[in-house]
């Protein structure tokens, strides 16, 4: 075991008050989620008045202004606890920074406060049914008429579609150019002309709402454009290093749960006379992944604390995501064979791991696009 160092007594209080209130909160619903298809949109409002929703937001904005290591342990205490209808990372990790570093006073006076409270949800939305890796795809516009933009084009596979009061909109400002006329457009969803679609059926994150967005000549003032016009991608990349390391803490989280769930398993369940882990092919596979899930939090651990210097840097960041998620994948696997027929039941939890794990190689940039960074960074 090699202790982590980057908590100090504060985090663990913070650590104990989410824990404390996803198990009363968040636990005994979570079932009843993933039948609906959503989580209840009040416990947004009720991890709010926790201040669990966007930890670093400094406090002018309502936000209690601590660091990134506050939002990754809320991220680990859902992951732990396999509550991953909560979309609370997209929102604290991804929807807010993008606001907080690139909107205007104006825009971050009117919209943050709500972000904390939990009454505004966010999403962003980049992919398109055409445009998933290959962002300068991008087809929906942005035209600008006098004072407003005016927003045509549709999304899919958006987290949060359905709860979500405030979208971050990848769009071209310029269509004739490709990265460079891409910008981020702020886009209320009683705005006429914005539609969400149905809630799309998935494999796994069965109580988080991911749905198609649709924009008709949907009128957004020009204040609502992030940043500058034009600088949408440069504003991508620069985000993108926090998002993939959200990813990573959710994806060892995850993984050192199930082995914890898996390793008390194995210890009570029989086969020919004698507990499942008496065999030295149950032991072998313990020890293989306790020893990969301890580097990958050393790994991780560090990445975080770059990520505090601000010297995470883009391809670390992507060597991250690919490492973790990669082996939280192998992880659901072998802990769910390590469970027998009960793995492949839903009511186990290393079932629903299973299935909630394989998007993580999926979105935030796929694990083929994370190879293309690094051996980019390699071969430059
Ligand atoms: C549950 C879920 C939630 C999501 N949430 C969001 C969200 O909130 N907001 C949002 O904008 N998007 C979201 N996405 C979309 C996600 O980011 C995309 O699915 C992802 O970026 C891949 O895009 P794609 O699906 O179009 O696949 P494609 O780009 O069509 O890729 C298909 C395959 O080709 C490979 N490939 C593509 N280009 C290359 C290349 N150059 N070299 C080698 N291989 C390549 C890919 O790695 C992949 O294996 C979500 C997706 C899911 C499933």
């Amino acid at each position: 075991m090699i202790p982590r160092t980057i908590f100090d007594s504060e985090h663990d209080l913070f650590r104990s008050s989410v824990r404390k209130f996803l198990e009363k909160e968040a636990v005994p619903f979570h079932a009843q989620w993933e039948k609906d298809g959503q989580v209840d949109r009040k416990l947004w409002n009720k991890a709010g008045e926790q201040g669990f929703l966007g930890p670093t937001v400094p406090e002018e904005y309502g936000g209690v202004g601590v660091n990134f290591l506050y939002n990754a342990i809320v991220d680990e205490e859902i992951a732990r606890l396999g509550l991953s209808g909560l979309g609370w990372g997209l929102h604290s990790d991804i929807g807010i920074p993008y606001i907080i570093n690139y909107g205007s006073d104006a825009v971050k006076d009117k919209f943050i406060p709500g972000c904390i409270t939990g009454d505004i949800v966010t999403a962003i939305a980049m992919t398109e049914p055409g445009a998933g890796s290959d962002l300068q795809g991008v087809q929906t516009t942005a035209v600008l008429d006098g004072d407003e933009y005016v927003i045509n084009g549709s999304k899919t596979f958006i987290t949060n579609g359905l709860h979500a009061d405030l979208v971050i909109v990848v769009a071209k400002t310029d269509p004739k150019q490709g990265a460079s006329g891409t910008s981020l457009i702020l886009v209320e969803a009683d705005r006429p002309g914005y539609t969400k679609g149905t809630n799309l059926e998935k494999i796994g994150l069965k109580a988080q709402d991911t749905s198609e967005l649709f924009f008709q000549d949907v009128r957004v003032p020009k204040e609502n454009l992030l940043g500058e016009e034009g600088q949408g991608f440069i504003y991508l990349m620069n985000e993108l290093p926090q998002e993939r390391i959200s990813v990573s803490t959710t994806a060892v989280a995850a993984a050192e749960s199930i082995l914890e769930h898996t390793i008390n398993y194995v210890k009570e369940r029989k086969a020919f006379g004698k507990p499942i882990a008496a065999f030295q092919n149950t032991q072998f596979k313990l020890a293989e992944m306790d020893t990969e899930i301890t580097s990958a939090r050393v790994f991780l651990d560090r990445c975080l604390e770059l990520h505090l210097e601000r010297k995470l840097d883009i391809p670390t960041a992507a060597k991250a995501k690919l490492l973790t998620t990669e082996l939280q994948c192998r992880v659901m696997d072998e802990c769910l064979q390590l469970f027998g027929g009960f793995g492949y039941m839903w009511e186990y939890p290393v079932a629903r791991a299973w299935a909630d794990s394989r998007v993580q190689r999926i979105y935030a940039g796929t694990n083929e696009v994370m190879k293309i960074i690094i051996s980019r960074s390699l071969l430059a």
